[in-house]
């Protein structure tokens, strides 16, 4: 039961996309297509009844005709999917597993996760592969999302929360830099926070080479060459520095490492700034006076920074500015990242990725190892050690060697589409001994599955999710599954039996949750004192939330943490740390060959790989398929008219898509939205250079070139 659930059936639960998991509102609807009709949860205090497109549509996504009904196997005769039943399904998938592992090893088996899986599912597929498969080979798709954000959280702050306030606090700071995140379009209720910030006499600074949605609401725009955002970092620090509005007291009393940090600003003098991003000098010095003119100010970064082969030092430079001018640690101030999947944050938490187990405890901590083998109830010396980052897992499948992948579970993910250097991608896909896709719809990668398992969805099943603002919120199951599918957690289940381990993994998600408190507790992610009904009765708990009761006569529970680091920050002395960074080239630089940029993103009407969206009605014909965007200097060079088909080709390969001319983008660089399979697959040309610290590929600035696609 529910506060909220009233007589008629209706339920409270959270959209099934981005990370505002913004609150709706399910009523039983004989008519809709999904058989429910979303109404609004105003109550709900983060999107208080708004909903962008893709959330109203998204019942659309329940329909019976859009989804995977029944279980597929490759048929060995016609190399065709056929329909099966679960046994035999089941018992394909752990033979593939197993007997992959009996052969090459536990590491020749993978997993590869989801940053839209529950918190629970995240929990259950990262004790799955350490237990049941024994393989140290587990990672997901949030590698591609904000591993740079959460890398760069870590190393100045000691912890990694999206934001470390809640969104509420936007408009009562009084600036806010906005970087490589257009909310307009990917998080549309988002944008209220930031037009009462302006209401309430804040102003909005974006960055983007491109004039978005978002940046036409921006009280300066500023639009750097893709890939440089950390000298434009560096070049505002260095204007910071020199006219004298560094605060000094805040960085003595709070952090560590100034003094490097300071010389690496002071060697990015503006003019070398605007040579590099090519934003000119007087911009840079308003950017810099309307960033310290008020008292508290804020930096959000979102993709456009992160998904770069610096991401990491590029966040830590924007840190380092809100650090240096004593914005951080202090209401109403600070870094945060906007986080992109539905459980971007969650997902990150509960042991998916390659190097960490729940509780944002790390693989190589002997400490977190005893912890978390103690709650499975195994020794410490039988957990795996830390695994491959996304894309070098993805890189490693199929491949004949001694630590290559032959065997594949993949959960919550469409790599094919999603995924850098996709066609190569798609090929290590192919070239597995056996890949088994637990999915809704028969996803671009799905089709080359050797099995494919029918999932439950969003409001078929409950579990929860964490927010962007560390809020974990509960997602409620309004109507059953259609009749053949099976939840993630069932299937984990049934696969866990076959392979020898009858007891572990419990289908209910309440009781997932519940171990998975327990093996968070003491973690830096402690949700140890949430439950199911705090969640449905406080709208959502912000971690970390130990199971501890406050000194107060009411002996009342933990509060949770909404906001963070305002005594001390979570490094072993509380103090932040400066990252010491300097600006470096991207790793394709435009050439002779190559002479555009191009840069990836999103589009209103589409969500990540588009596997669900794409299937929805309304939301294709608003959003159709792909496109090149380019300018009309650019266009008028190379001849080519609004609508014509282009080629956009890089060294990875070329991807064909209509042209649309607009002056909304820098003349040196081409933009590509990434959510469509085939000829338009923008991910076909990204380059999987990757950080060095968070491994994230460099999605947003690769060097092509651009011709009219005479042959078709
Ligand atoms: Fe769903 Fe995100 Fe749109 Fe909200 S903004 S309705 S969470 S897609």
């Amino acid at each position: 039961a529910h506060p909220s659930d009233d007589a008629g059936g209706a339920v409270d639960t959270h959209c099934p996309y981005c990370a505002l998991q913004c609150g709706m509102r399910l009523v039983p609807d004989p008519r809709a297509a999904g058989g429910v009709a979303v109404a609004e949860r105003a109550a709900f205090p983060v999107n208080r009844g708004a909903l962008c497109g893709k959330g109203r549509a998204a019942p659309e996504t329940l329909a019976r005709g859009l989804r995977l009904t029944e279980p597929l196997v490759r048929d060995p005769g016609s190399g065709a999917l056929v329909p099966t039943d679960w046994e035999t399904a089941l018992a394909r998938v752990a033979e593939g597993l197993a007997g992959t592992r009996r052969t090459h090893g536990a590491d020749a088996v993978g997993v590869f996760g989801g940053g839209g899986l529950t918190n629970e599912k995240a929990y259950a597929l990262g004790k799955f592969a350490r237990l049941v498969l024994g393989t140290s080979q587990i990672d997901y798709n949030g590698r591609f999302c904000m591993s740079s954000a959460a890398a760069a959280g870590n190393l100045a702050f000691g912890l990694d929360r999206g934001l470390p306030f809640p969104l509420a606090d936007i408009p009562r700071t009084g600036c806010v830099i906005l970087v490589g995140s257009n909310p307009a379009d990917t998080m549309p209720p988002a944008l209220r926070y930031l037009t009462e910030l302006r209401a309430n006499g804040g102003t909005l600074i974006v960055v983007d080479p491109r004039r978005t949605r978002t940046a036409e609401q921006a009280d300066l725009h500023l639009a750097p060459r893709p890939g440089t955002d950390l000298a434009l970092a560096l070049g505002l620090l260095h204007l910071v520095v020199a006219e004298g509005r560094v605060d000094e007291e805040f960085v003595a009393a709070r952090t560590s490492g100034w003094e490097e940090a300071r010389a690496g600003a002071m060697a990015h003098w503006p003019e070398l700034v605007e040579r590099v991003t090519g934003v000119p000098v007087p911009r840079l010095r308003e950017a810099a006076r309307m960033f310290c003119a008020p008292r508290e100010a804020m930096v959000l970064t979102a993709r456009g920074p992160e998904q770069q082969a610096k991401g990491t030092d590029t966040v830590g430079a924007w840190i380092n500015l809100c650090l240096a001018t004593g914005r951080a640690g202090r209401p109403f101030s600070g870094y945060g990242c906007l986080t992109g999947q539905g459980n971007g944050q969650g997902g990150r938490e509960h042991g998916q990725k390659a190097d960490q187990l729940p509780g944002y405890r790390m693989l190589t901590d002997p400490a977190a190892r005893e912890h978390v083998a103690g709650v499975w109830g195994v020794e410490p010396s039988t957990l795996p050690g830390p695994g491959r980052s996304a894309y070098e897992l993805l890189d490693a499948l199929g491949r004949d060697t001694p630590d290559g992948v032959r065997a594949l579970l993949l959960l919550g993910s469409n790599p094919v589409v999603s995924a850098p250097r996709a066609a190569h991608v798609e090929e290590r896909l192919r070239a597995l001994d056996f890949l088994a896709v637990c999915d809704v719809v028969l996803s671009e990668s799905a089709r080359l599955a050797d099995v494919v398992l029918p999932v439950a969805q969003w409001a078929e099943e409950t579990g929860t999710m964490t927010n962007l603002e560390g809020r974990v919120l509960l997602r409620r199951r309004a109507l059953d599954p259609p009749p053949g599918c099976r939840t993630d957690l069932e299937v984990l289940h049934g696969l866990a039996a076959r392979l020898g381990w009858e007891k572990g993994f419990p289908t209910d998600p309440a009781e997932v949750f519940d171990e998975l408190r327990r093996a968070s507790a003491g973690g830096k992610a402690d949700y140890s004192g949430i439950t199911y009904r705090r969640i449905a009765e406080e709208d959502g708990v912000f971690w970390p939330c130990p199971e501890t009761r406050t000194e107060t006569p009411d002996d009342a529970p933990h509060p949770g943490t909404p906001r963070l680091f305002l005594e001390r920050f979570a490094t072993p002395d509380g103090r932040a740390r400066f990252a010491p960074v300097l600006h470096r080239a991207a790793a394709e630089e435009p050439d002779a060959e190559y002479p555009l940029l191009l840069t990836t993103g999103r589009v209103l009407a589409q969500y990540q790989s588009g596997a669900q969206t794409r299937r929805v009605a309304r939301l294709n014909e608003a959003a159709p398929g792909p496109f090149v965007q380019l300018h009309p200097r650019l266009a008028a060079r190379l001849g080519v008219a609004d609508g014509e088909r282009l080629a956009v080709v890089s060294r990875r390969g070329r991807a064909v898509a209509p042209a649309r001319i607009s002056p909304d983008i820098r003349p040196d660089t081409v933009f590509m939205p990434f959510h469509w399979p085939g000829e338009g697959r923008a991910n076909t040309l990204t380059n999987p250079a990757l950080d060095p610290t968070s491994r994230m590929p460099e999605f947003k600035v690769c060097a092509v070139r651009v011709e009219r696609a005479v042959n078709g």
